[in-house]
């Protein structure tokens, strides 16, 4: 029987992680794929960033990862200076040179690229194309970006891995533990992207912009990440708004707000002219911040995710102001582990509102009951992705081990989150099936999550290249000839 009592996932990840380093940057200067990775989660200054040509440059989009030929990331949102915000295509190279070097000038496939991004600075520019330089913009050292980021590529498909069956064959004890490891790795590295935000805009604004993005679900994160980033301009002219004018700010500036009246919903027309009559006396003030609309993506969510409610949410607890210390009371509180999601639940739940708890956005007609503006599905999120890793964070930063130890407990506890496409296939992959009952905490999915992330997608659908299996192996005969030894 394998069991998994010493084995260490964050050595395993540090080292295959650095095998892929390696094999792929020899001299230790960042390879192509790994800046894009770094694009990809826009681990930059993102306050400060200026191209090559001295212009001020605002990613409002780092774009879509594009794995075919042509450029790196397609439809990316960029701000020059305060001009208006332009839709195009990011291709990143090491050297400037590499534009020419690359043919990208004579390529038609190349045409739309508005930014090209390169490690470090050349004398040789594209012609007329900005560039901005990666080197000395990054929110952390290049090596510690290494060992939390790896190298990412492209997502497997839905074949069975190499590794199952070695881990099929594992008892559920072991294969948790292997689990849990890997959920510790990724509490970490949350934690550790949370504290680099925080060196650059104070641990609060941190998580107000994580939460922000966390509700805007996958398709609308940096968008609902931009207008948190907004939020210091936004409360500043006139002092803390109330909840409704927050609220029609960031519909404004968030370019949410309907151009036209539904005329056959009285109710979501009459909030709508009220919202506008508020927005048209501001709109001049915030014109230079404005996000497109084309910006948001309003397809392929639950209607409760929809950003006009979400923001609804986000704006109560910007204008309640109070939510860290919240969150920090209810980490502090001693709680049965079965009541702490609901007392979570409570902490997150903003009042209940007039026109919100009854519309899903600003089109659909009125629900037939009120519905909450946060349900639990989304609580689990708040508190996997952000929350916990935001309060253990702050405790292992000001050294208070006991309450890093309540966050950690808390992490581990929680009860597994909903469903989804990326675990399943993951299931499938690693495990070959779903393994219903196995999966009861949110610590398990993550840590099958981290294994798909630090593995899998640095490997193809074949596997090829791939460590784990050899890791599990070799952990295997070691403590197979350990238990024989002992037993002797
Ligand atoms: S890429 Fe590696 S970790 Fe992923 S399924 Fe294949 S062998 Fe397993």
């Amino acid at each position: 029987m394998v069991s998994f009592p010493s084995v260490s996932y964050a050595q395993w990840r540090a080292q295959a992680l650095s095998v892929l380093l390696l094999r792929e940057s020899p001299d230790g200067t960042p390879t192509e794929r790994f800046l894009q990775t770094i694009w990809l989660h826009q681990r930059l200054r993102r306050d400060g960033l200026v191209t090559g040509d001295g212009r001020a440059i605002r990613i409002l989009h780092p774009g879509f990862w594009n794995h075919e030929a042509g450029p790196d990331f397609r439809d990316a949102l960029i701000q020059f200076n305060d001009d208006f915000p332009q839709t195009g295509d990011v291709e990143i190279d090491l050297h400037p040179s590499a534009w020419h070097g690359h043919g990208h000038d004579v390529n038609p496939a190349y045409r739309g690229v508005r930014l090209h991004v390169v490690w470090a600075p050349g004398s040789a520019k594209p012609a007329s194309l900005p560039t901005l330089v990666l080197q000395g913009q990054l929110d952390s050292p290049l090596d510690e970006l290494r060992h939390w980021l790896g190298v990412d590529t492209l997502l497997p498909d839905s074949m069975r891995g190499r590794c199952q069956p070695l881990l099929r064959d594992w008892p559920d004890a072991s294969l948790r533990e292997l689990l849990r490891q890997a959920a510790e790795v990724r509490l970490q590295r949350k934690g550790q992207e949370l504290a680099a935000r925080a060196r650059e805009v104070g641990w609060n604004q941190a998580l107000q912009e994580a939460l922000f993005a966390a509700l805007g679900y996958k398709h609308n994160v940096w968008p609902m990440r931009r207008l948190a980033e907004l939020l210091p301009q936004l409360l500043d002219s006139s002092g803390v708004p109330d909840r409704f004018q927050l609220h029609t700010r960031l519909l404004g500036v968030g370019g949410l707000l309907p151009a036209e009246l539904t005329r056959s919903r009285p109710t979501v027309d009459d909030y709508t002219r009220r919202a506008w009559d508020l927005w048209w006396r501001e709109k001049e003030t915030y014109d230079a911040i404005a996000l497109p609309e084309r910006i948001w993506r309003f397809h392929g969510f639950r209607p409760s995710n929809h950003p006009q409610r979400r923001l609804a949410l986000a704006a109560q607890w910007v204008v309640a102001g109070d939510l860290p210390q919240r969150l920090e009371s209810w980490l502090a509180a001693e709680l049965p582990p079965a009541r702490e999601p609901s007392k979570l639940m409570r902490v997150l739940q903003g009042q209940s509102d007039p026109f919100w708890s009854w519309h899903w956005n600003l089109h659909a007609r009125r629900l037939a009951r009120p519905q909450p503006l946060l349900g639990p599905q989304r609580v689990t999120d708040l508190a996997i992705n952000v929350i916990l890793p935001w309060l253990r964070m702050r405790a292992v930063i000001g050294a208070n081990h006991p309450l890093q130890q309540v966050a950690e407990q808390r992490y581990f506890d929680w009860p597994a989150a909903e469903d989804n496409a990326t675990l399943r296939l993951a299931r499938q992959r690693l495990l070959g099936g779903p393994r219903p009952r196995f999966f009861r905490t949110a610590a398990l999915q993550q840590g099958l999550l981290q294994i798909e992330r630090d593995f899998c997608q640095q490997s193809n659908a074949l596997c090829e290249h791939c460590p784990f299996p050899g890791l599990l192996d070799a952990y295997k005969d070691d403590h197979e000839c350990g238990a024989a030894r002992g037993s002797m």
